[in-house]
């Protein structure tokens, strides 16, 4: 037999439990989703920083640490395009922002060329060009707005990125630069990529190869994240 603090206690129970649960999924929710690119990757070397290392090694590291940073963070959750080295096409990169739909696309690469003068960091954002944009009127409606959306995000995170970025490396800012980038010319994301310093500049080189630099980039990159979906 049930006695009326017995029943009283399991309503109680069961109260906190309907609370614990739809709280959760309210949480879960909110929660914005970040795929975090580290370019390259497996066969796919990218730029060689020296004959152990190449480009593919630093985006990943730098990746993994910013997945790492944000971890405990309630309202991001991070995925990775790729969290080991192994080779990945586009036509993979799509599929993984088909998969996760995130809200936002962070793509990692080391740049260079341009003589061993150029230095510093640059950040390209998309523009997503009109011809993106295809349909029936209502649905080309709705594209816009998403566009709109898209590039106004895209544009805002990169300028975060930008200014955090700065403090790290002053006089390196090489400036934002509008360019579609491969995964956005087929897919309305907002979106940008970082490209960390160049490889064939001894100075950036020597940084990039630091494992404190490494994480001081990562650092700077998640707290973007985080302050920009604060
Ligand atoms: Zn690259």
């Amino acid at each position: 037999m049930l006695d009326k603090k017995k029943i009283l206690l399991i309503i109680g129970i069961l109260t906190s439990l309907l609370i614990f649960i739809s709280g959760e999924s309210y949480a879960a929710g909110k929660k914005k989703i970040i795929l975090i690119d580290p370019a390259h990757g497996g066969k796919e070397q990218g730029i060689k920083l020296n004959k152990d290392v190449s480009e593919k090694d630093i985006t990943l590291a730098v990746a993994l640490s910013i997945k790492q940073m944000l971890a405990r963070e309630n309202n991001l959750e991070i995925y990775l395009t790729r969290d080991s080295d192994k080779t990945v096409d586009m036509e993979d990169r799509k599929d993984s922002i088909n998969k996760v739909n995130p809200d936002f696309f962070l793509s990692l690469h080391v740049n260079g060329g341009f003589g061993k003068e150029a230095s510093g960091f640059e950040i390209y954002y998309p523009e997503f060009s009109d011809d993106a944009v295809k349909g029936k009127k209502a649905a080309k409606d709705n594209k816009s707005q998403l566009k709109n959306k898209c590039r106004n995000d895209s544009l805002r995170m990169a300028k975060v990125i930008q200014d955090n970025m700065n403090i790290l490396f002053p006089r390196k800012n090489r400036g934002l630069r509008k360019a579609d980038l491969p995964v956005t010319d087929d897919i309305l994301i907002p979106a940008v990529s970082v490209e960390m310093g160049f490889a064939t500049n001894p100075e950036d080189k020597k940084k990039l190869l630091s494992v404190d630099t490494q994480a001081e980039i990562s650092k700077a990159i998640a707290k973007s994240i985080k302050s920009f979906y604060r």
